[in-house]
């Protein structure tokens, strides 16, 4: 199966989401799964509105309830609609901070609670020129290696190199490619109830000018669009690059 998510993060597009998510269900997601990841409090309407897409949330806490003022619990956003959630973000790392031994509670509990989470990794710029990729994103699959994996009926990979987030510079076609070989390799050493079923896909600044280069190998299982996604049209431009 392959993936289209988007992720809208703490925005909103002056479209707006009824206008977005009706552009939306008026295209057909042929064999291609249409995950919508909007902010926390709209994935209750999204869910009521929704037709051809399921519903992600951006991010979720580590524990069932408690004293965690401000935080949501997975069992509550499975409530409000959401199937999915996005783990492991590198706007999630960098900015507050999360670890690969937090994200590996996140994970055991979205399994838990049944929601299917999609794992971001990917790497910086330092690593990737210091030729460090594989054994990098070996240790965040390492590290997120929790007992609950085996028990997860389905699990997204998302390959975002932090350097192509937002940064209107994309990885290549071919460069993805050959990544994609070590990730496969990492699942099947630390993961290998997911190594061969789990999709991978990538995202980094895909719009609808770069989809036909990463696609063309064959070897990506779909995207996770940040910026592009905000817009209907862009989004839908970006899926039938994906044909
Ligand atoms: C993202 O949010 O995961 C992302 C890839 O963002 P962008 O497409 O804007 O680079």
């Amino acid at each position: 199966m392959r993936y289209l998510i988007a992720n809208w993060k703490m925005n909103l597009p002056p479209e707006g989401m009824e206008g977005w998510m009706s552009a939306v269900a008026r295209e057909d997601p042929r064999d291609v799964t249409l995950v919508f990841a909007p902010p926390f409090p709209f994935l209750r309407d999204a869910f009521s509105q929704r037709r051809s897409v399921s519903l992600a949330a951006q991010n979720c806490n580590d524990h069932a309830s408690g004293a965690y003022t401000g935080e949501v619990a997975p069992s509550m956003l499975r409530y409000c609609g959401a199937e999915y959630v996005i783990l492991g973000h590198s706007e999630r790392r960098n900015i507050y901070g999360e670890d690969d031994a937090l994200i590996a509670k996140k994970l055991s509990i979205a399994i838990e609670t049944g929601l299917k989470p999609i794992l971001c990794i990917g790497e910086n710029l330092s690593v990737r020129d210091e030729g460090r990729v594989a054994t990098f994103l070996e240790e965040q699959i390492k590290a997120t290696a929790v007992p609950e994996l085996e028990r997860a009926p389905e699990i997204v990979i998302a390959y975002e190199p932090v350097w192509a987030i937002g940064t209107g510079r994309n990885a290549s076609g071919a460069m993805v490619a050959e990544t994609m070989v070590d990730i496969r390799r990492a699942l099947s050493t630390h993961w290998p109830f997911h190594a061969s079923r789990a999709p991978i896909l990538y995202g980094g600044s895909v719009t609808p000018d770069n989809v036909d280069d990463l696609v063309a190998n064959g070897t990506i299982d779909g995207f996770l669009v940040g910026g592009a996604s905000l817009d209907s049209a862009k989004f839908l431009a970006i899926h039938r690059g994906m044909r």
